[in-house]
C-alpha cells in the first residue's frame, strides 16, 4: 500500500476541486485531487451545464431550421432529426472537456487520482482505487469539494427511464411524445425546452404558485407567458404524490397545494427536477466530526474552514446557489487563502442564467429582497422590441429590469430576458463589483447596434431618461 504526502489533498474533481487543484498547484502547493466518477470535471463537465448546453444548443438550430428561417428569406428542404447524431455530438462534446481538465492537471503537476476519498483521521484521506485496492494519502489540508446530487421526491422511484433526474433527461432516445416536467427550476425549464424544441408535448408541474423561484417576480411572470407561447403547459401549485411507471408510460398523480383535489397526468417519461442536495454519502465525515448543516450541507466559515482544523470545504456542498462558477470562485479562493493570500468570494454578485430561448439572466437584488428589507430603490425597465440590434435578428422578446438605490443610485440588482441574456448580465456583474451608480451605466459608451443598449436604456430609464422609449 502506497503512501503519499500532500500540502493539499482534494477530495472530488468537479469544477469546485479542479480549479482549487490547479490555483494550489500555480501557488506551489503540492496538491492531489481524488475523484471516483473516472472523468474529471463533476456533475457540470459530464451530466450538468456542458451536456445539458450541447443540446439546447443543438436543439435551438433544429428549431430555429424548421421554424424561423422563412422569415428571414432563407428556404431549405425539409428538415429532419438525427437524435442519435445530436445525442453523440453532445457526449463528443463532453469527453473533449473532461478530457482537456486532465491535460491541465498535468500541465500543473496535479497528482490525479482515481477512486472514491473517504476522511479516515485528522490529515488521512483512505482511497479506495478505481482499479482495485486502497492507497491512504497524508495531508496538511484536506478539501472537501464532492458537489451534489439530484433530490428525492417522496412516491417518485427514478429508475432513468420512465422517470428520469436531469442526467437521465440528457439522453432520451426516442423523443418522449409528452414530457412531465416536476419543478420549474432553471434546470427543468432547461431541459424542457430541449425535448419540446425536438417534438415533445411539456406539462411543467410545479409546488409554488410561480416558476424560477428566488428570481424577480415579474421576470418569471413575464418569462412564464412567452414559455406558454412557445408551447410550455404549466400545472402550478400543484403537489405531485406518486408516479407509476408502466411498459408504455407513467402515471403521475398529484393533489392541489393547498391539499385539494386530486389529479393525474400521463406521461410518455417524468422528470423529476426539484432541486439538488448536497453529496457526502461514504465520505467519513463522521470519523473527525464535520459539521453539517439542517440541509446537509457541510458548515464553513468565510475562508471555507469546517469546524474540524485542516478541513475545508466548497462548491455545492456548501451553502450558496448551486452554480458553476460560484465553486469555482471559491476554489480559487481556497487556495489562494491556503497559500497566505486574501482569497475572496463577492456573493453580492453571483449571476444567474436560465439557458433557454430567450434567456433569462440575474444578478443582485430581486424587488422582493428589497421590499422585504425595507430598501428604498427605483426602477428602470427597457422592452428588448425597442432595441435595433433585436429587431434586425427578428428576436424581440423580453426586457431589461435595473434596480437601484433610491438615495445613492448604485446598482443594486439587474433582471434581463432576451436572446443572448447570459451574456449581456456581465455588464451589470462588472458594474456592481466597481460599485457602479446606474448613471455610470447610462454614461457608459454602448456601441451601436447591440443588445447591451438595451441595459443602457434601462439605466436611463432609472432616472425617466430612456431615449428609445
Ligand atoms: C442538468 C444540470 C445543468 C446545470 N447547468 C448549470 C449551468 O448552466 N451553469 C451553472 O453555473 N451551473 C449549472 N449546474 C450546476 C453545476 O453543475 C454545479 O453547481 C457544479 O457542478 C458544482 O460543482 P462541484 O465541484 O461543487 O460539484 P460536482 O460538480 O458535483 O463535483 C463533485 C465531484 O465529486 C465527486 N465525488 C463525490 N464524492 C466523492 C468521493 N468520496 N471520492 C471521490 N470523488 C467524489 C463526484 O463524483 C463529482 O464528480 C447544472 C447542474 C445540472 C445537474
Amino acid at each position: 500500500m502506497a503512501d503519499t504526502t500532500y500540502d493539499l489533498v482534494i477530495i472530488g474533481g468537479g469544477v469546485a476541486g479542479y480549479v482549487a487543484a490547479i490555483r494550489a498547484s500555480q501557488l506551489g502547493i503540492k496538491t492531489a485531487c481524488v475523484e471516483m466518477r473516472g472523468r474529471l470535471g463533476g456533475t457540470c463537465l459530464n451530466v450538468g451545464c456542458i451536456p445539458s448546453k450541447a443540446l439546447l444548443q443543438s436543439s435551438e438550430i433544429y428549431e430555429e431550421t424548421k421554424s424561423h428561417l422563412a422569415v428571414h428569406g432563407v428556404g431549405v428542404g425539409n428538415v429532419s432529426l438525427d437524435l442519435a447524431a445530436m445525442l453523440g455530438r453532445k457526449d463528443k462534446v463532453v469527453e473533449d472537456l473532461t478530457k482537456g481538465v486532465e491535460f491541465l492537471f498535468r500541465k500543473n503537476k496535479v497528482d490525479y487520482i482515481k477512486g472514491r476519498g473517504r476522511i479516515a483521521g485528522h490529515g488521512r484521506v483512505e482511497v479506495a482505487l478505481e482499479g482495485g485496492g486502497n492507497q491512504s494519502l497524508t495531508a496538511k489540508s484536506i478539501c472537501i469539494a464532492t458537489g451534489s446530487e439530484s433530490s428525492p421526491l417522496p412516491g417518485i422511484t427514478v429508475d432513468e427511464k420512465r422517470i428520469v433526474t436531469s442526467t437521465g433527461a440528457l439522453s432520451l432516445n426516442p423523443v418522449p411524445g409528452h414530457l412531465i416536467v416536476i419543478g420549474a427550476g432553471y434546470i427543468g425549464l432547461e431541459m424542457g425546452s430541449v425535448w419540446r424544441r425536438l417534438g415533445s408535448k411539456v406539462t411543467v408541474v410545479e409546488y409554488l404558485d410561480r416558476i424560477l423561484p428566488g428570481m424577480d417576480g415579474e421576470i418569471a411572470k413575464s418569462f412564464q407567458r412567452i414559455l406558454q407561447k412557445q408551447g410550455f403547459e404549466f400545472r402550478l401549485g400543484m403537489k405531485v404524490t406518486g408516479a407509476e411507471a408502466g411498459a408504455n408510460g407513467v402515471k403521475l398523480s398529484m393533489v392541489t397545494a393547498a391539499g385539494g383535489d386530486a389529479a393525474s397526468l400521463d406521461a410518455d417519461v417524468v422528470l423529476l427536477c426539484v432541486g439538488r442536495r448536497a453529496f457526502t454519502e461514504g465520505l467519513g465525515l463522521e470519523t473527525v466530526s464535520v459539521a453539517k448543516d439542517e440541509r446537509g450541507r457541510i458548515k464553513t466559515d468565510r475562508h471555507f474552514a469546517t469546524n474540524v482544523p485542516g478541513i475545508y470545504a466548497i462548491g455545492d456542498v456548501i451553502a450558496g446557489p448551486m452554480l458553476a462558477h460560484k465553486s469555482e470562485e471559491e476554489g480559487i479562493a481556497l487556495a489562494e487563502i491556503l497559500a497566505g493570500q486574501a482569497g475572496h468570494v463577492n456573493y453580492e454578485t453571483v449571476p444567474g442564467v436560465v439557458y433557454t430561448h430567450p434567456e433569462v439572466a440575474t444578478v443582485g437584488k430581486t424587488e422582493e429582497e428589497l421590499k422585504a428589507a425595507g430598501v428604498a430603490y427605483k426602477v428602470g425597465k427597457f422592452p428588448i422590441t425597442a432595441n435595433s440590434r433585436a429587431r434586425c435578428a427578428g428576436d424581440t422578446e423580453g426586457l431589461v429590469k435595473i434596480i437601484a438605490d433610491a438615495k445613492t443610485d448604485r446598482l443594486l440588482g439587474c433582471h434581463i430576458i432576451s436572446a443572448d441574456a447570459g451574456t449581456m448580465i456581465h455588464e451589470a456583474v462588472m458594474a456592481m463589483e466597481f460599485q457602479a451608480s446606474a448613471e455610470d451605466v447610462a454614461r457608459a459608451f454602448h456601441a451601436h447596434p447591440t443588445l447591451n443598449e438595451a441595459v443602457k436604456e434601462a439605466a436611463l430609464a432609472v432616472d425617466g431618461r430612456a431615449i428609445h422609449i
